[in-house]
């Protein structure tokens, strides 16, 4: 029989899988001897069956009942008890944290008379009844779906009429009062009344918890974060502790490390005579935790040395909630910390010196997606900016946008091209689509562990918290500061997340010391490189050592090569030669697409060779003794001859004057005659070296020509030359004859010999993949091109499905992410594996790359490492991070 429910002693944090992240953790703080309020957890199983099923599966219920009444027995107290209840939490937590995207529900148990119990027991009827009123509104918010702010209405009602802004004014007569107010939300709501049997609470909430996984806010934060939608999440039911409970309680939150630096130090947030989310919620200012020391320090000893035990047992940066109950420390949480890019390579480096890691597992505790966070420009410090206020640096990065107050505005002015930052006082769930929306997000309420700090670290996004002199009025859609000045909805404002400020007007960006660093204009070693370039080289440095898949940059101009070897690129796995046809010599290419005989091509393409000699010196010059990939002229042919619509216009325009046409009607002709319905699938690749006589011979000469003269020079040059579009071995043959001749030409030789180089094409063609080991046998390598393989294995158009019905794709799941950003593994990834397979067969040596875009798309470069490629080939940009993702799959276990 499947086992539905596990009591906190019975799990540990490997179980995620099962009981959730917090069910894992608070069995593993459990084991640890950690005080943690005895419980037990519903495994994300129950859930799933449940969701699959409308109803939960057989044995659950029963299961339930024992672990209550042995939760029951060993707190001597019984759920809901008349004279002395036991109170419990009903708690989600799925696999990965999705903060604040689904429910809990505290103060279960309690009912018109157990309250009274509660308040004879705590000798304190103003705590038993503000629970109380605390269970009503949670359960009616969550359980049992009225709007939440029917009970912020009445909440804030009850403080207008006491004349107050604070919860804690309110005495045990207004919180009952209160109950009574809420009660009749509840009956108003739902047309009955708010359920009195103890029992009967737990089980709706543990179900209004199973249903929380497909809350529509619950959906989009899987779909930003890419979690699957289908994993469930648990429930852990946990005995009550209370920090309401006078003034020697409270509750608070506390990470490891500052999660926004990395720095070492006590980070988090406090708040006396508080329950559970008033934290969080930034519904009163909270107290650094350091000021804890001050109020209770046994407690906060105790909780320095938890911190210290958790550290040294989860090796990483932890996250924390607690409560202290008349000064009893109690454990509520754990996890491994969320933290912003940089924290992430301080921390990992930091740990390696502790000797809590090694560097392999550094390399794992980082990713690539934080380094290209990290090579982000930010503010310019010599700027001249005025500062309108400042706030907590919640999550960095230098962010510039046109106001606005709410989500939906957010959306529809990003939408339309504009950048936009979301202000708030406070952000909640609902705020997602706009925080994902805006450049960043800026409030006036709130701490570094609020809702809108947590998040934005999660998305990489910058912000700005807790700015407490700007009074932020959403429905007038202005903010106010202090001293009286005003910034309304569109105005621009910026900031800055790395150190709190907020400027108004556009402030201008410099490049990060990351990026200066990998431009090699910061010396890591020197004094005036920080924790962080120093983490971001040690943690390179390994990648480098570890990684086995080479990394090449696509570039093609020598300046790119020069900054893409400053990055680390090992050699240029693409370079075009299409942007070379363009500009002055788009004449010179007209001429050759016009010629009528052999020997009118002839004469143009001899005024391209120079030209084209120089373009290739500079690119081999700049990548001296790396292997340089030189891809044969792509595109058809037409690309480089005027659009046919406009040229008609102004055919027929000029006809109409009575102008001398002749020249414009021949153009005309050859476009007509060169149009295509589906130029991708048209004349194009190597198809065009075969139809245009002459065209690929002269790049090759171009290309073996300035091999030999730089060679003569003593320069050391690799040039492979690249046929793209093959998709049958014969015409590799074709061309390969040609090169052959060319390379025997004196011009191309030193000394009588000719200057070593390779010839492969591209596989870019479903048919070239399935036949590859045929095609092996005239290509000493093979080049995955990766967007083209996946149009034509898709047959989609790129340029036209991703504007019209790839959003629909996302939305409905078809994909996970588009097979453009990120390789699709089972059909596209196949053929990659396919004809590296059979590739091999026929030339074992033959080398292997990919040099699509996806060749620097993190979760791509492990699917090459596996798929046992050479090298990734990628935009002079993404050189360090596909190092670094290299590095990292190296490093994983599972292909070692
Ligand atoms: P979230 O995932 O949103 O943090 P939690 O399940 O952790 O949700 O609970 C919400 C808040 O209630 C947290 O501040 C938590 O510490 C507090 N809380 C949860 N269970 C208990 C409990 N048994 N006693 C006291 N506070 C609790
Ligand atoms: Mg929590
Ligand atoms: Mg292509």
């Amino acid at each position: 029989m499947t086992k539905f429910v596990f009591d906190f002693a019975e799990g540990d944090r490997d179980q995620k899988d099962l009981l959730g992240g917090k069910g894992a953790n608070l069995a593993e703080m459990t084991n640890l001897g950690l005080p943690v309020p005895p419980g037990f957890t519903i495994t994300t199983e129950a859930c799933r069956a449940y969701l699959a099923h409308g109803d939960e599966p057989a044995g659950m219920a029963r299961e339930v009942s024992d672990h209550l009444a042995a939760l029951e027995r060993a707190m001597g107290r019984t759920l809901g008890d008349a004279d002395d209840p036991l109170l419990v939490s009903v708690r989600s937590g799925a696999k990965f944290s999705m903060p604040g995207m689904m429910e809990t529900v505290l103060n279960v148990g309690l009912n018109d008379t157990s309250v009274e119990g509660l308040a004879r027991q705590a000798g304190d009827e103003r705590f038993a009844w503000d629970s109380y009123r605390r269970l009503v509104q949670m359960f009616g918010a969550t359980v049992l779906d009225i709007p939440a702010e029917r009970f912020a209405d009445a909440l804030d009602d009850a403080k207008r009429a006491k004349g107050t802004k604070d919860d804690l004014d309110l005495d045990a007569d207004d919180c009952r009062t209160l109950v009574d107010t809420y009660k009749g939300v509840v009956r108003d709501g739902t047309g009955r009344d708010f359920p009195q049997d103890p029992r009967e609470q737990m089980d709706l909430a543990v179900r209004a918890v199973f249903s929380s996984w497909n809350s529509p806010r619950a959906n989009v934060y899987r779909r930003q974060e890419r979690i699957p939608a289908d994993l469930g999440t648990a429930v852990s039911v946990c005995s009550m502790v209370f920090g309401n409970l006078g003034m020697d309680s409270g509750t608070g939150v506390a990470f490891t490390r500052d999660p926004s630096s990395g720095a070492r130090g006590v980070y988090g947030d406090y708040l006396q005579n508080a329950q559970g989310e008033d934290v969080v919620a930034g519904i009163r200012n909270t107290l650094a935790l350091a000021e804890l020391e001050r109020i209770d320090k046994t407690s906060y000893d105790q909780l320095i040395e938890i911190m210290t035990t958790l550290e040294n047992h989860y090796r990483d940066l932890c996250d924390i909630e607690f409560t202290i109950e008349r000064g009893k420390l109690w454990m509520l949480q754990t996890r491994v910390g969320k933290r912003t890019a940089a924290a992430a390579f301080t921390v990992a480096t930091q740990l390696i010196d502790e000797g809590l890691i090694d560097a392999d597992e550094a390399l794992q505790r980082v990713t690539g997606a934080q380094l290209a966070n990290l090579m982000f420009p930010r503010f310019d410090r010599d700027a001249e900016k005025e500062l309108l206020t400042t706030g907590m640096n919640a999550s960095p990065g230098a962010a510039v946008g046109a106001v606005v107050f709410d989500s939906r505005t957010a959306v529809r002015r990003a939408k339309a091209g504009e950048k936009v930052l979301l202000v708030r006082r406070e952000t909640n769930p609902d705020d997602l689509d706009g925080m994902i929306a805006a450049e960043g997000v800026l409030t006036s309420r709130g701490g570094r562990t609020s809702h809108a700090a947590v998040v934005a670290r999660g998305m990489g996004k910058t912000a700005v918290c807790g700015a407490e002199e700007l009074e932020v009025d959403v429905k007038a859609k202005k903010i106010t500061t202090d001293d009286g000045r005003e910034v309304v909805e569109g105005d621009i404002l910026s900031i800055d997340g790395t150190d709190g400020g907020v400027y108004l007007g556009e402030v201008p960006v410099v490049p990060s010391p990351v990026m200066t660093y990998f431009e090699g204009e910061l010396d890591p070693d020197s004094d005036r490189a920080d924790d962080l370039v120093r983490a971001v080289h040690r943690i390179m440095t390994h990648a480098d050592a570890s990684r086995r898949l080479r990394v090449r940059v696509n570039a093609d101009t020598g300046d790119d090569a020069a900054r893409a070897r400053r990055f680390g690129a090992q050699g240029i796995g693409l370079c075009r030669t299409e942007h070379m046809f363009l500009g002055d010599r788009r004449e010179l290419v007209e001429a050759v697409v016009l010629a009528e005989t052999r020997d009118e091509r002839e004469k143009s393409l001899a005024a391209l060779l120079p030209l084209q000699i120089e373009d290739f010196t500079a690119i081999l010059r700049a990548m001296e003794g790396l292997p340089v990939t030189i891809r044969l002229l792509d595109p058809p042919l037409h690309e480089f001859l005027p659009d046919l619509t406009e040229l008609t216009v102004k055919v027929a325009i000029a006809q109409e004057r009575g102008e001398d046409t002749t020249s414009d009607e021949e153009l005309l002709t050859a476009v007509r005659r060169l149009h295509e319905q589906n130029p991708m699938l048209g004349l194009r690749g190597v198809r065009l070296g075969i139809a245009v006589p002459g065209l690929f011979a002269m790049q090759v000469r171009a290309i073996t020509r300035a091999a030999a003269t730089l060679a003569a020079e003593g320069v050391s040059v690799d040039p492979e030359i690249m046929v793209p579009l093959v998709g049958a071995v014969q015409e590799l043959q074709a061309i390969n004859a040609e090169i052959a001749e060319i390379t025997s030409e004196p011009e191309s030789q030193v000394d009588g010999k000719t200057v070593p180089y390779a010839v492969g094409t591209m596989i870019e063609l479903p048919r070239a993949a399935i036949t590859a080991a045929q095609i092996a046998e005239s290509a000493e390598f093979f080049s995955f091109g990766t967007n083209d393989l996946t149009q034509t294995t898709w047959g989609f158009s790129r340029d036209d499905v991703e504007s019209s019905f790839f959003s629909a794709y996302l939305e409905t799941g078809i994909f996970g992410a588009s097979p453009f950003e990120s390789i699709d593994v089972e059909g596209v990834g196949y053929l990659v594996e396919l004809a590296t397979r059979e590739g091999r067969k026929t030339r074992p040596d033959i080398q292997l790359g990919i040099c699509g875009e996806h060749g620097g798309d993190p979760e791509s470069v492990h699917f090459f490492h596996q798929a046992g490629l050479d090298y990734v080939s990628c935009s002079p940009f993404r050189i360090p991070i596909a190092r670094l993702e290299a590095g990292r799959a190296s490093g994983t276990a599972a292909d070692d």
